[in-house]
């Protein structure tokens, strides 16, 4: 998950990249490597030098220069925030990434006047005039210069700072919580397409049923609908029907238990993706094969498996609105 943060002057960019830090993320600063760098260059990190060597570097490597020296200091950790981004070519490696999201921060402008005030930022002499003179200044820019109002522009979050630190903090949470809710989607989305593709090789044409058995991201077993290995298909040699059940398969998901057991693969604490709720003979030998978490994309007639999995802690899923592809979760 990366977080970059930006907003307008005193709008508690800082508290808010304190807080992500103080919950586990790694917290960088795009000033500081500048400040670095100047320091690196034996120069004053005044404000006017760092605003011209931010200029230069956009212009000699390019305007994500900044952000890939943080990756590269980032590498291994899973939660970054990335503060004081000044300029949208800033965050072009990161912008496609899967759980990246811009976050902006704005309040009203007496509010940030006065903060600004009380941390002793701005000096008695700036009166408001000349703080909103200086808000429309860092707004604008050349194209590889400062740029605030574009970068604004293409946010995914804004935040509205214009409460107490509390307040503050619980929208932050909240971002987060949705961020991990999409990601969290996204790898239910990613296995339950891997087991609509298992399904295809489904040899009885009554039900096409895929499963993929996973724990940590990691495919550990799959199983389709089809006969005793050896025996004749259905699709060669037609269903053997009882009580309008075709009684020649051995359903998907219990193939994905039988083939984890036959390669001696741990599957207990696992998560099954199945394309169809397991029917009853099914959902018993998921629970006592240790599978803690079963996502199926259709519901399947046995009802029973609600109230039963609920009663064995067993977490049942339905994934069923990601069919036709809209995956928003
Ligand atoms: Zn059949
Ligand atoms: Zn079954």
């Amino acid at each position: 998950m990366i977080i970059a943060i930006t907003g307008t002057n005193a709008a508690g960019k800082d508290e808010a990249a304190q807080y992500l830090e103080s919950k586990g993320f790694a917290h960088f600063s795009l000033s500081d490597e500048l400040r670095e760098i100047a320091r690196e260059r034996g120069k004053d990190p005044t404000r006017e030098y760092l605003v011209s060597l931010g200029n230069e570097l956009r212009r000699l490597y390019g305007k994500p220069y900044l952000t890939e020296r943080v990756l590269n200091k980032a590498k291994g950790n899973p939660h970054i925030v990335i503060s004081s981004v000044r300029n949208p070519g800033e965050l072009e490696p990161v912008a496609s990434t899967e759980g990246f999201k811009l976050v902006v921060l704005d309040a009203p402008a007496e509010i940030r006047y006065q903060r600004a005030r009380a941390r002793g930022r701005i000096g008695e002499e700036v009166t408001f005039e000349k703080f909103i003179r200086m808000d429309a200044e860092e707004m604008s820019g050349a194209e590889s210069e400062q740029n605030l109002h574009r970068l604004i522009a293409t946010a995914d979050v804004r935040i509205v700072n214009d409460g107490t630190l509390e307040e503050l903090h619980r929208k932050l949470d909240a971002v987060v919580g949705s961020i991990r809710r999409r990601e969290r989607a996204s790898w239910d989305e990613y296995f339950m397409n891997i087991a609509k593709q298992v399904a295809t090789r489904s040899t009885c044409d009554r039900k096409f049923c895929g499963a993929v058995i996973v724990r940590d991201r990691v495919i550990l077993s799959t199983g389709y609908n089809g006969s005793i290995s050896g025996a004749p298909h259905c699709d060669e040699v037609g269903h053997m029907m009882e009580n309008g059940h075709c009684m020649r398969t051995i359903h998907a998901e219990m193939n994905a238990v039988a083939q984890a057991a036959k390669n001696g693969v741990n599957i207990h604490g696992s998560t099954i993706y199945i394309t169809a709720s397991p029917c009853w003979t099914c959902f018993k030998l998921l629970c006592n094969a240790g599978i803690k978490r079963i996502c199926y994309s259709e519901f399947y007639r046995d009802e029973r498996i609600i109230e039963a999995a609920e009663q064995v802690g067993v977490e049942l899923v339905d994934l069923s609105r990601f069919v036709g592809g809209d995956g928003e979760a």
